[in-house]
């Protein structure tokens, strides 16, 4: 998973997408990259958080009106900086991209790349097969008056050609700044503005939480198979009519967005908030009745407090997170990951203490943070412990762009219910139902729809049999290339979930 910014305006756009990318942080914490024009490219990109990636330095360099940012949040790959965006190329003319997502055809593309216009990609990346079809389209139109027409002609040839999920914005020196969204819209996309004395400032970003933050005004969602370019003269084009997203990643809701972000019109933390009130009916279904609802910080908040509101139990923050620990997600090997879980939490005792604690995650993905939290609460006293996840089970893994391991490390993929608990070590657990999640993002509930893929398995771009497998072999050899996961030895009552 990524965030992405663009910025084109009167003025030097640089400390507006050091700002933009520092909100959309939460996307991504390995890597992070800018690209600017004015009569030239100035790029930069840097490991780490913005602060690490960026120094006063870098920054006087990037001048220009114009310009993208990224931040990077490795799924697929190594951390190598040449794989961090935005990627430029002047084929056949200057243009610089970045994107959130995945591209799921990776060897059709790239070999009708190469076969067709001799183009071979240089890295990895998925993004350089969207650049290089995009590039590729555009190099057949007349160059000397390209029109915003032959620009969205090429995003069309590009949304037809390229399979996953991908939104993007582009830098097209001397003509403006494009931003597209795949045939779906899986990944999120808005379009801003800000209006400063010398004319108006257009940002296109991942989340509006960045307009807030700038002052900018919230303009639109980019729906599926949109595109929309800022043409030199500032005016704005529009590529289709917006429609309410069909397969819009729900997953962005229970955790990946930032909750200060409204995504096609739905407020993320109003939703996390009713995913827990939808969980009430089956805690109260299954007989349990906690003395207090706690949250796993920060991402379980608004769910917890919704689940306590609708049982009418206290809600309290019995866990405080220690925030510069960074994602336990990101560290490789699972007892690296049950070490950061332990240090990045710490329990309140005096409020855990004997009580019978419902705790609020948004998910359970391997099991490991889940258990590791079980084992806090009950270290520090409590009497029982409730683990309640606002999503359903995971059961299959994100292509499209979200890294959420393979189904062999899912654990919801190869156990009950039951087995779970037992390897979390919970006196419940409690799942919310797939069902209840669709009928929230129904049609008829103001929202087109969503993509429930990691839920049910049906994935909407089609039979993605082949890619999965392709995954699947992939991370094994880069597993064997490390060492082998191993899921650890479980407490005694617990059946010890093997490797598959
Ligand atoms: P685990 O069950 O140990 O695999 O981890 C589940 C925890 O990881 C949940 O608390 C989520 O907040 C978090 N999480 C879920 N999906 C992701 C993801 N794709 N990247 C990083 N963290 C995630």
């Amino acid at each position: 998973m990524c965030g992405i910014v663009g910025f084109f305006g009167p003025d030097d756009v640089v400390h507006d997408i050091v700002f933009g990318l520092t909100a959309l942080q939460h996307r991504g914490q390995d890597a992070a990259g800018i690209a600017t024009f004015d009569t030239n490219f100035h790029l930069h990109k840097g490991q780490g958080l913005i602060p690490d990636a960026f120094k006063p330095k870098h920054l006087k360099k990037l001048t220009g009106n114009i310009g993208i940012g990224h931040v990077r949040y490795t799924t697929q790959g190594s951390n190598e900086i040449d794989l961090a965006q935005p990627f430029t190329t002047s084929y056949p003319f200057g243009l610089a991209m970045v994107h959130n997502g995945n591209v799921i055809n990776f060897r059709q593309v790239a070999t009708r790349l190469h076969d067709k216009y001799h183009v071979l990609p240089k890295t990895s990346n998925d993004l350089e097969l969207i650049m290089y079809t995009f590039a590729s389209e555009l190099r057949i139109k007349d160059l000397d008056h390209l029109s915003v027409v032959d620009i969205f002609d090429a995003v069309e040839t590009t949304q037809e050609l390229v399979k996953g999920a991908y939104a993007t914005i582009t830098m097209i020196a001397g003509h403006g700044l494009l931003a597209f969204n795949d045939p779906l819209g899986i990944r999120p996309l808005v379009l801003g503005r800000r209006d400063t004395p010398a004319g108006p400032i257009y940002a296109f970003a991942s989340e509006s939480t960045c307009f807030d933050y700038l002052g900018f005004e919230f303009i639109k969602n980019i729906g599926p198979g949109q595109a929309v370019f800022i043409d030199k003269n500032f005016e704005v084009h529009y590529k289709n009519k917006y429609a309410a997203p069909k397969n819009f990643c729900v997953f962005e809701y229970i955790y990946f967005a930032r909750e200060d972000s409204t995504i096609h019109g739905r407020l993320v933390a109003r939703e996390r908030v009713r995913l827990g009130k939808l969980l009430a009916r089956k805690v109260i279904d299954a007989g349990i009745r906690p003395d207090m609802v706690i949250d796993v910080p920060s991402s379980g908040y608004f769910a917890a407090s919704g689940l306590a509101e609708a049982m009418g139990v206290p809600y309290r923050r019995g866990l405080v997170k220690n925030n510069h620990m960074g994602r336990s997600f990101i560290v490789s090997s699972q007892a690296g990951r049950e070490d950061i879980v332990k240090k990045k939490l710490n329990p309140i005792r005096a409020f855990v203490e004997g009580k019978k604690i419902a705790v609020v995650d948004d998910s359970i993905v391997r099991g490991t943070t889940s258990r590791r939290i079980v084992s806090i609460l009950r270290e520090a006293g409590a009497a029982e412990v409730y683990f309640i996840s606002s999503a359903p089970p995971i059961v299959s893994p994100c292509i499209y762009g979200i890294d959420m391991a393979m189904s062999t490390e899912l654990i919801a993929a190869n156990y009950t219910e039951d087995e779970i608990c037992q390897f979390i070590g919970a006196d419940r657990v409690i799942y919310q139902d797939l069902s209840d999640l669709e009928e929230l993002f129904a049609e008829d509930k103001g929202h087109g729809g969503g993509c429930f893929a990691c839920f049910s398995g049906k994935y909407p771009t089609g039979d993605v049999s082949k890619y999965l497998r392709h995954v699947q072999e992939e991370r094994l050899s880069q597993r064997h290339e490390k060492k082998r996961d191993k899921i650890p030895s479980v407490s005694p009552k617990a059946p010890a979930p093997t490797e598959h």
